[in-house]
Parts: C-alpha cells; structure tokens; sequence
C-alpha cells in the first residue's frame, strides 16, 4: 500500500516524497493501477481527495519510463509544433494554477516541461512560452480553443487526456468548447490515447461525454 510497491521509477518516487505525498489515497492508488495498465477512467472524487496526483502520477511514471513516443525519431519529446502529449482540462484558473504547480513538483528533474495557458493572462507571452515546447499543457477550455484557433497549438499528439471537475465544467458553460477541443482538432481518437475524466458528480450530461470521449472506461467512485 506505498507507491514504492507500484513500481513509478526513481524520480517520480523521489519527487512524490518531496511533494509531501507519502502514502496513497484511495482514489490514487485505483488510479494509479487502472491508469497504468492502460485502462481509460471515469473517477468521481471531491477536492481533497487527492485526485490530481491521483491523474499526474501514472501518466507520468508512464511518460518517463517510455521516453518520447515512437513518433518522435530525433530522440526528444518535442514536434516541430507546439503538441503536448498530455492535454489536461479544468474549469477555473484556480484549479489550472494548483494543477500545474503540482505538475512542477512532479516533473522536477525530468525532461518533461508542463505549461498552463488560461484567460486573462497575455496571450503573446503565453505563446512565446509555447514555442519552447511543452509536454503537458494544464488549459482552461476557452483559452486553448483561442490558441487553437490561432494555430498555435497542435493536439495531434496527445496520448492522455484528462478532465478535471468536468460536472463544474459543464455548468460554467464549457461543454461546447470541451467537445470541439476533443474532436474537431484532430486530436487522436479515443483508442489511441487515455482519457481520465474526473468529476464530483455524474448526471446525464457527464455520462454521455464518458460515452462520447472513452472506450470501455472503468468507473470509479472515492
Ligand atoms: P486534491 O484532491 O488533488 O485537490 O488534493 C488536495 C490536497 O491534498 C493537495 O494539497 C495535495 O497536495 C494533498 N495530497 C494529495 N495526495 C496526498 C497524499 N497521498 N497524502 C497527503 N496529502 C496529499
């Protein structure tokens, strides 16, 4: 019942422990096994449960255990456009900002480079930043449809994909923009990548974006 039992490499251990991350919550040690082995997932998990590392953890023991994807022959992560291979999705600036800077912990000394693009910060800043190459892009929905939009962001490699509070999602009036981001963007098809939705609750409406967005998920509820 430790995270050294799972198997996540060194640096991840490493970084979980300086986080302040000692022993698993519920939601994160299911997660972490169901992610790992290769499973999409629908979670429902309050605040506080842990849910975030309960998503970073496997992904990135995944990431930095298998290297850059094949795609990539030049033996780094980055196209030669801006393509993240983790897309993560939230409501808020808040819950991005607190997403990314666990993101941060978790990929210290890695060569993994995490980035988050919201409103209301300056767009041309967000895109010189952009350029450098990012691997997983945190992004509140309307800010990366503009950058989208804009060509500056390519979601042709993403290979997991996550949405965090998707119930809170649909009540600030994203559902439009979540599906346009996940499927008029040539982002690779629900069997060709991992999609973790995360969510409080699991009305109607979420139900059927779990139909829409994933193959045989399994069901989670902390
Ligand atoms: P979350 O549910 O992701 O919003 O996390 C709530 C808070 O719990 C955050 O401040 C995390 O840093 C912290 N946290 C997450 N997992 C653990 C854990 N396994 N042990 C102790 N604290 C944790």
């Amino acid at each position: 019942n430790s995270f050294k039992d799972i198997g996540l490499g060194e640096i991840l251990e490493n970084n979980i422990k300086l986080a302040g991350i000692l022993q698993p919550t519920p939601v994160q040690m299911y997660s972490t096994s169901i992610v790992k082995n290769g499973r999409d997932l629908m979670a429902c998990a309050q605040t506080g449960s842990g849910k975030t590392a309960a998503f970073l953890i496997p992904i990135l023991s995944n990431l930095f255990e298998n290297g850059p994807p094949q795609e990539l022959k030049d033996g780094s992560f980055m196209a030669h456009k801006v393509s993240p291979l983790v897309l993560i999705l939230a409501p808020t600036r808040e819950l991005a900002s607190q997403i990314f800077e666990m993101t941060q912990h978790l990929c210290y000394r890695s060569c993994v480079r995490p980035y988050v693009v919201y409103g209301g910060s300056n767009i041309d800043k967000c895109i010189d930043q952009l350029s450098l190459g990012v691997e997983i892009l945190v992004a509140t929905p309307g800010r990366l449809i503009d950058l989208l939009n804009r060509g500056e962001v390519n979601l042709q490699m993403v290979k997991y994909l996550v949405l965090d509070e998707a119930d809170r999602m649909l009540d600030m009036g994203f559902e439009k923009d979540i599906r346009t981001i996940v499927t008029d963007y040539k982002m690779a098809s629900p069997g060709k990548r991992q999609t973790l939705m995360f969510s409080a609750t699991f009305p109607k409406p979420i139900q059927l974006l779990a139909k829409e967005f994933m193959e045989d998920y399994i069901f989670l509820t902390v």
